[in-house]
């Protein structure tokens, strides 16, 4: 058994995470109130697919292995009393009574001090009911208070208690366009600063990429949480297909990270998804594999806004879901390679890693995305997604410049060095992936002056 805890924190991470279960649930045949969906036709008896997210009570129901934490009540109890309400065991949908007023300081310090040992206290329950504990996957904003501030508390206790095990972040990155708060790119640098040596891998969510793809490819006028946050669970679901379902060429947690993070701090791989297309335009068109492939490589497929060809690719995952041919996966890479377009760092191998799982893609019904036979999901680890950082890091220093809002953050406990300190460590994070892409030989002769 290879049993993996989902963590949701924050308004975001709450959201996302409940269209991650809403779509899980149709995968794996469950229904909403977490008993097995005998009409499913996809799933036979014997298969364990969900013990991986889901535990089994002695009456036969599905439970998630997650837990939804908030410092307000307001989000949870939406979750409480929605439609999956008697699927989550109460006890994992936890909330408090103040909120982090969009400041990491209160949710790493003040608010989320108060919490913390509660939600330890639920995670410890949870992996002792485990056989095989692989790792957690947590879901939250970089720009909200709890999402950036309990996040960040919270993956230094987990790092500290489960050393071992893989931890992996799904994290929205904050835009103007989807923006709630000025201060998120406070919070942003400050999260990432304090998660970094807690944090085996980040995937990294652009809001306003998704929303483009929603309102571009997907034909929504005016697209909303619930849009980008169907279209991320599609995402998410790609990305842990492999560890719920077998394949043919199964790619496993631990395999992604050792092919995805060529050094521990480099480890924000960037994730594209193909086909993306509205379920009007399904009707009338067809993706070969070739361009399947290809769209991975497209900036309009791309969950960050960056331009892949202004970076170069240390490593790429490209797993596959549905009606696949090896002989035609194998062709489309290699058309890629020749791609001259398209540049890989000198010092590593070209090196693609393949997954393929057999079960098509399912979407939730009303969905914005159509249903497909098959679809691509890459996980590459490019210089290119430095540019998101740098974006992060100017809008960061307009504000730190006039020490603008910094008094809110000093009034919550946290001393003023850490700003100082968490933007420098963001430069170096700038500074190495410079440093990554430039080719061996400019390194040597850089060494030889
Ligand atoms: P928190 O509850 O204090 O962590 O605050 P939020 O999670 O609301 O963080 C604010 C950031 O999250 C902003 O960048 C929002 O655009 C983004 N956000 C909030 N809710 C959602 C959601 O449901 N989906 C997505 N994709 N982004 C969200």
């Amino acid at each position: 058994m290879r049993e993996v805890i989902s963590m949701q924190i924050g308004q975001c991470g709450v959201q996302m995470g409940n269209s991650c279960w809403e779509l899980y649930l149709l995968e794996h045949g469950i229904k909403p109130d977490g008993s097995r969906d005998e009409k499913f036709s996809n799933v036979d008896s014997n298969d364990d697919s969900h013990h991986t997210f889901f535990s089994m009570t002695d009456s036969g129901k599905c439970v998630p292995r997650s837990i939804f934490v908030d410092l307000e009540s307001s989000v949870i109890d939406e979750v409480k009393t929605g439609p999956m309400r008697d699927l989550y065991h109460p006890e994992q949908l936890i909330s408090g009574k103040e909120d982090a007023a969009n400041n990491y300081a209160r949710g790493h310090y003040t608010v989320g001090k108060q919490i913390i040992d509660q939600v330890m206290h639920r995670v410890h329950k949870l992996a002792d009911a485990c056989d095989g504990l692989q790792g957690f996957l947590v879901f939250h904003s970089l720009g909200g208070g709890t999402g950036s501030g309990f996040t960040s508390l919270l993956m230094e206790r987990i790092s500290t208690e489960y050393a071992k095990m893989c931890k992996l972040e799904f994290a929205v990155y904050p835009s103007p366009k989807v923006s709630t708060a000025v201060v998120e790119p406070y919070n942003g640098v400050l999260n990432t600063h304090s998660t970094f040596d807690h944090s085996d891998c980040v995937f990294m969510v652009d809001n306003e990429a998704i929303y483009d793809i929603c309102h571009k490819k997907l034909s929504v006028d005016r697209p909303n949480y619930q849009s980008l946050n169907r279209l991320i669970a599609q995402v998410v679901s790609s990305t842990t297909a492999s560890l719920r379902f077998q394949g043919s060429m199964n790619v496993d947690l631990n395999e992604f990270q050792t092919n995805l993070v060529p050094f521990p701090r480099i480890h924000f791989p960037l994730v594209a998804y193909s086909p993306l297309i509205s379920a009007d335009r399904a009707r009338h068109e067809r993706y070969s594999m070739q361009s399947l492939t290809n769209n991975c490589f497209d900036s309009g497929n791309m969950m960050v806004k960056c331009d892949p060809r202004q970076g170069k690719f240390m490593s790429c995952c490209m797993l596959y879901r549905g009606d696949v041919v090896p002989k035609d996966i194998n062709a489309a890479i290699s058309a890629v390679k020749a791609d001259r377009n398209i540049h890989f760092v000198d010092w590593c191998p070209t090196g693609f890693k393949i997954g393929i799982n057999y079960q098509k893609p399912t979407v939730v019904p009303g969905s914005d995305l159509a249903a497909s036979e098959r679809a691509v999901c890459m996980l590459s680890n490019t210089t290119a997604i430095s540019a998101a950082f740098s974006a992060l890091n100017a809008k960061y220093d307009l504000m730190y410049h006039k020490r603008a809002f910094v008094h809110w953050y000093v009034g919550e406990g946290m001393e003023e060095g850490e700003f100082a300190e968490a933007r420098e460590d963001l430069a170096t994070l700038e500074a190495d992936y410079e440093e990554v892409a430039s080719d061996s030989n400019e390194a040597e002769q850089d060494e030889e002056y």
